[in-house]
């Protein structure tokens, strides 16, 4: 079996999260007593929040790159880097190390192509449903039609996340909220959701929409899993 590298602490509640997936799946798959070899940096969020929001991503980035030499040189064969958001960074991460990194971006689409879905709506940070390195990854890489709401609710999406989710707060009123908005995702022609920030599957399940939700944190995980049992194609 070989060790996952999880770069994580943003924010640590899904970090728990990768945790908890990448032992229940290997216990699953593996039986008994079996669980996952992995390694966890987990960074301090405030640090990094601040540079996202300032637009200092270099900064950012080095402490990411800082960090995943770090699990490599502690025996990780590969990293996640455990949010979506600082993927906009993976090619910086990946280009300073020797181990792959498993981009949560691929093993999602992978998922929705699996199902058979092509119009797919997305929720996640700001920075997720708008920039390139994600949205236009899926589109471009992955051939997909990718939805995202207007202005307003998507300021909403992004304010819960910051404000409530990454700090454990799980509020009845922010679910119903994003009920509604993925609910108008579906009228404008998703087939499916991706819940592309980490921390929204504490808050949102499958179950709770009219559409399947494709769940980031635990596709990612799932992933690692397929990698470290060389399960993966
Ligand atoms: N965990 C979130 C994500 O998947 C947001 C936190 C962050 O900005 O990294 O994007």
């Amino acid at each position: 079996m070989k060790t996952i590298g999880l770069l994580g602490g943003m924010s640590w509640e899904s970090s728990l999260e990768y945790y908890r997936l990448i032992n229940q799946i290997v216990r699953e798959r593996l039986g008994g007593l079996h669980s996952a070899k992995s390694i966890l940096y987990s960074v301090e969020f405030a640090e990094i929040e601040a540079y996202q929001h300032q637009g200092e991503w270099d900064k950012a980035g080095e402490i990411l790159i800082h960090a995943a030499q770090a699990l490599e040189r502690a025996g990780a064969d590969c990293l996640l880097i455990c949010t979506n958001t600082m993927h906009l960074l993976a090619p910086q991460v990946q280009a300073a190390i020797d181990i792959p990194l498993l981009h949560i971006a691929d093993a999602t689409a992978v998922a929705i192509k699996k199902a058979g879905l092509t119009h797919i709506g997305l929720l996640g940070t700001e920075f997720t449903m708008t920039m390139d390195f994600y949205k236009g990854r899926l589109i471009d890489q992955h051939g997909l039609h990718v939805l995202i709401p207007p202005d307003a609710p998507r300021q909403q999406v992004h304010r819960i996340i910051y404000d409530e989710l990454c700090l454990g707060k799980i509020l009845p009123d922010s679910k119903a909220t994003y009920q509604a908005i993925i609910a108008d995702l579906v009228t404008a022609g998703a087939e499916g959701v991706i819940l592309g920030c980490t921390e929204i599957g504490l808050l949102i399940k499958e179950g709770d929409t009219a559409v399947p939700l494709f769940d980031t944190t635990y596709l990612h995980a799932a992933t690692a899993v397929d990698f470290a049992l060389g399960d993966s194609d």
